[in-house]
């Protein structure tokens, strides 16, 4: 028996998501009684790749080539089913992210595996093993059996939280010599530099349709960058263009928790609360008393949200001057 963790990177670092899953796949492995090997692939420099093992792997495998540096499924499921037959892999762990959510039910087929997507926790029953996740918008949670002997999870954002477990680990270099060429190539790449990623961000600043227009957002921008958070959007703002799809959270966007949700002019669609309500604190400026955005809030200012996120900055800056006196 062992666990597989497959720790995917962005531009050579690791994102939040990825941490929490070497954390939590840590505990799992101590509960297992087994070894946490977490599995990279690209280029990353020396300091990225003592990560790992602060966060909690036993073991370090580095699959670096340039052929890994676009998601190819079909070289990218060979190279984790070579790991797994080779290290006697039974628990196989992903992040709920882009890369996790392409590579884990493929693995599972190949592996002949049972796959749990997004689950929010530690098993609730090794023997037989047993998984909580969310289904229903978040209104309800699912137990899931997996009765196979290998089984695939990908685990939920924000459902864990990444601690320092460990030490630094000498990386180990994975052969690939036997693996298939890459069937897609990547044509272009747009990098945001710079941006905090939404599902890495301590602090989210969102807008719905109360903003009125794309240039409003930029209210939101100001105050996210005075902040250090990300921006955040709803369904119908991304639909209409206003914003970037990539920033839509709910149902069918990003599932994110950050510590503080602000939400302005958004009304609070179960759909949307679907991929927030696990924020630590929310608060919401709506001009409506009786949106159901305040049910869900922590505090709540009824106003006019393009009169209080102007004041909001101001203040914001004011009190970050004052500090920097
Ligand atoms: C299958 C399905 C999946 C969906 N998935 C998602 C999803 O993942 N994410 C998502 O967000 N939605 C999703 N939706 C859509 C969802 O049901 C809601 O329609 C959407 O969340 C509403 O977006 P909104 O709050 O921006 O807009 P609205 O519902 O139009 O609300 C706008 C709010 O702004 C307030 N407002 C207006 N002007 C101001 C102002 N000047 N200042 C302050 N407040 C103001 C209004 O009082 C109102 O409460 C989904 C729907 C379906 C059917």
């Amino acid at each position: 028996m062992s666990l597989l963790i497959f720790a995917d990177n962005h531009n050579g670092h690791f994102p939040k998501h990825a941490r929490e899953l070497i954390s939590y796949g840590r505990r799992m492995a101590e509960d297992l009684n087994t070894q946490t090997i977490v599995l990279v692939t690209g280029a990353l420099s020396d300091e990225e790749l003592l990560l790992p093992g602060k966060y909690g792997a036993h073991r370090v495998l580095v699959a670096d080539d340039p052929r890994f540096e676009v998601l190819d499924h079909k070289l990218y499921t060979a190279l984790i089913e070579q790991v797994v037959s080779e290290k006697g892999v039974t628990h196989l762990l992903f992040s709920y992210s882009p890369a996790g959510k392409a590579l884990a039910p493929l693995a599972a087929a190949r592996l002949q595996a049972g796959y749990v997507s997004a689950v929010t926790g530690l098993p609730e029953n090794y023997d037989p093993f047993t998984v909580r996740k969310m289904i229903f918008s978040g209104k309800v949670f699912a137990s899931v059996e997996i009765s196979t002997e290998k089984k695939v999870i990908t685990l939920a954002p924000n459902a864990w939280k990444e601690e320092i477990l460990g030490e630094a680990v000498e990386p180990e270099k994975v052969s690939f010599a036997g693996l298939p060429q890459p069937v897609t190539d990547r044509l272009s790449l747009e990098r945001h530099e710079g941006r905090i990623m939404l599902t890495d961000a301590d602090i989210v600043i969102s807008g719905g349709r109360g903003m009125q227009n794309a240039e409003n957002f930029r209210l939101l921008e100001e105050l996210a960058g005075l902040l250090g958070g990300a921006v955040a959007c709803t369904r119908p703002v991304s639909d209409e263009g206003w914003r970037p799809p990539e920033e839509h959270a709910g149902q069918t966007g990003k599932i994110i928790a950050p510590d503080l949700y602000f939400a302005f002019g958004i009304s609070g669609a179960i759909q949307h609360l679907a991929g927030v309500s696990g924020s630590k604190v929310i608060a919401a400026v709506n001009k409506d008393p009786d949106a159901p955005i305040f049910e869900a809030a922590d505090y709540g200012i009824v106003g006019d949200a393009l009169e209080v996120l102007p004041r909001l900055i101001e203040e914001v800056k004011k009190r970050k001057a004052a500090r920097n006196r």
